[in-house]
């Protein structure tokens, strides 16, 4: 009987929106405009402040000033920086929905619980499914999160499931991984191969055929150390510009050798291959990360290796790998470019991680907070901050999907006494795209 009265309401309100959105439709040139912020957009070359418009879910317009009055609805961003949305392109949410016929993965979370409140609107997850379970974690994963979830396919077929299926190297096929990647092209982009414990390189040749095959680019958890695989043979020899070297401050592999940088990842860099933080539970050290830095070895981009096991150790979330970075030294510009356009380009997702007018409007808004903070690495050990960033707003395909004080939203007095009924065409819940053109942006 309730739920009857609340449908036929909300059809009622439907209705009567519909007529109102069509009316004001026309008067409005944007969905939402972002005022006054620090725009950050490096494939753009902005850094200034400026206005960011938002119509269709898509970056309409980046100017130095642009009228509130043609857009339904404004944020101040005055003092924030405004940034595409994050990318971040390792981590594992092939997490497990209850379902006993998912094969999912180990150690994965939900994405939308960690990404949209850190700024993140798109992620690759690195490996936690191989060709005999993608479709299942598409199924029950990507397509059911607000988050972009992109993902690089595990060499081994079965996926990430631990050293039994790992180690198994009858289960390296690159045929089968390149057919599966080339069926679901722009969703798969790219092949991972990881924790593998031999000492032969089939994992490691066998993902690159598979990304030849596929036209996608590899990247690599090297697993355990070998004297039979070194490094320095791995991104000189092995792997092909743009494959990507993750756990690049692990020091697990030798990427220090007497307190210098391997001179194997100057050369690999040289030749194009790409190197990627992958903080995790344990890939980043600070007695790695700050002689590498100081010797001038950053990392082409900025992941955080999400997972249950990291989360809540040294890792924590995208913004605090971030933070890592500013207080190694990095500049804010530097940083953000390290975690939008660079990762953009490294899985050839270049519509992503920018500001262009015509990308999907992923967004970003940021708070840098000054103060004393203390940020720690895979060992425990901690290192003294004075900048770290907050998350106050993220927008997803234009719509306004994280807002941490509600500086989209409107106070609450300002409201109609009876405001938030179901189906009120004057109140328009989290999205002000979906709703262009009604009132409720306008009273
Ligand atoms: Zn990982």
């Amino acid at each position: 009987m309730f739920a009857h009265y609340l449908k036929h309401r909300f059809l009622i309100s439907g209705v009567i929106c519909a007529f109102a959105a069509s009316a004001a439709y026309a008067q409005a040139d944007y969905d939402l405009l972002i005022q006054n912020g620090h725009v950050i957009d490096a494939k753009n070359h902005i850094s200034a402040v400026r206005d960011v418009a938002i119509r269709d879910g898509k970056i309409a317009a980046v100017e130095n000033h642009i009228d509130p009055s043609k857009a339904l609805k404004t944020v101040d961003a005055k003092g924030l920086y405004v940034t595409p949305g994050l990318i971040d392109i390792h981590v594992h949410v092939y997490a497990s929905t209850g379902d006993p016929h998912s094969y999912a993965g180990d150690n994965s979370v939900f994405p939308d619980g960690f990404t949209l409140r850190n700024g993140v609107t798109t992620v690759a997850d690195a490996g936690s499914s191989g060709y005999k379970n993608f479709e299942d974690f598409k199924q029950h994963i990507i397509d059911r999160s607000k988050t972009r979830v992109l993902a690089f396919l595990n060499i081994v077929g079965a996926g990430m499931r631990g050293p039994k299926y790992e180690d198994n190297l009858a289960d390296m096929q690159p045929e089968p991984a390149a057919e599966m990647a080339k069926r679901h092209k722009g969703l798969i982009i790219g092949i991972k191969t990881a924790h593998y414990a031999g000492p032969e390189w089939t994992p490691v040749e066998n993902a690159v055929k598979a990304g030849t095959l596929a036209n996608i680019p590899v990247m690599v958890d090297f697993g355990t150390d070998h004297p039979e695989r070194p490094l320095a043979v791995l991104v000189t020899e092995k792997l092909r510009p743009g494959d990507i070297y993750t756990h690049c401050y692990s020091g697990l592999r030798h990427e220090l050798i007497d307190g210098k940088v391997n001179p194997g990842m100057w050369a690999g860099r040289k030749r194009g291959v790409i190197f990627d933080v992958g903080h995790g539970g344990g890939s980043f050290a600070w007695r790695v990360a700050v002689p590498a830095i100081k010797q001038g070895f950053l990392p082409d981009s900025i992941s955080t290796d999400l997972h249950i096991g990291s989360m809540n150790a040294g890792m924590k979330d995208m913004l605090n790998v971030m933070d890592k970075f500013l207080a190694l030294g990095l500049s804010v510009d530097d940083v953000i470019a390290r975690s939008t356009w660079n990762p953009a380009k490294e899985i050839h997702q270049d519509d992503l991680g920018n500001l262009s007018v015509g990308a999907p409007a992923d967004i970003a808004v940021l708070r840098l907070q000054h103060g004393h903070f203390g940020f720690t690495d895979m060992y425990g050990a901690r290192m003294d901050g004075t900048q770290k960033f907050d998350c106050e707003m993220t927008v997803k395909n234009g719509k306004v999907v994280y807002d941490l004080n509600g500086i989209s939203r409107p106070e609450w007095t300002t409201l109609p006494k009876d405001y938030g009924q179901v189906g009120d065409p004057r109140w328009d819940g989290l999205n002000p795209a979906r709703r262009r053109g009604a009132p409720a942006e306008q009273h």
